[in-house]
């Protein structure tokens, strides 16, 4: 389309006097066409028929939000995953499903939204335990009589579950149980 003519027009978007070379320019440079066609999109057809498209798309995902039980193939849709992945799910026990039928698997929608939840830490759901001085060992002492590191002792704890409690500035564990898997 390039050429040697050179017409005078005036930018449709910036209003300047520009030289074209070609006959269909209609903005003096390339902001102007782009900032033109942003304007278009902002106001034009192009947005509205996008939102539109969107507006279709998100709408099954509205209803399926509504719904009190699911199909596999919903729950797949919800959580944008294949339906051999919401398969996976219900065997690994992550959601819980009923068969109903040979190929009727339905799933309450509240096993979606617990998905999603955290666990309550172990420390919070415990009842709080209180342990006599003379029947603990705090930390520091555990680390001193068996020779561990903190870390060590950390992870151990972790490992075998063992109950603690923290008494003032210090963790308690109960000798006994430690003085059975330590020594
Ligand atoms: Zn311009």
């Amino acid at each position: 389309m390039s050429s040697n003519i050179k017409i005078q027009r005036i930018c449709q978007h910036c209003s300047k006097e520009f030289t074209a070379r070609t006959t269909v320019t209609k903005y003096c440079n390339d902001y102007c066409s782009k900032r033109a066609y942003k304007a278009r999109l902002r106001s034009g057809k192009i947005e509205g028929s996008n939102k539109e498209t969107e507006r279709i798309k998100k709408k099954p995902i509205e209803e399926l939000k509504a719904k009190e039980f699911l199909t596999v193939r919903d729950v797949s849709k919800l959580l944008n995953c294949s339906i051999r992945t919401t398969y996976r799910l219900i065997a690994q026990g992550h959601i819980r499903a009923v068969n109903l039928l040979q190929r009727k698997t339905l799933i309450r929608r509240s096993e979606i939204d617990t998905l999603f939840e955290l666990p309550t830490p172990e420390s919070e759901t415990k009842q709080p335990i209180t342990m006599e001085a003379s029947e603990s060992y705090t930390l520091a002492e555990v680390q001193e009589k068996y020779g561990i590191s903190e870390r060590a002792l950390h992870d151990f704890i972790r490992r075998k579950n063992i109950p603690r409690t923290k008494q003032g500035w210090y963790t308690h564990v109960p000798k006994v149980l430690i003085d059975q898997l330590l020594s």
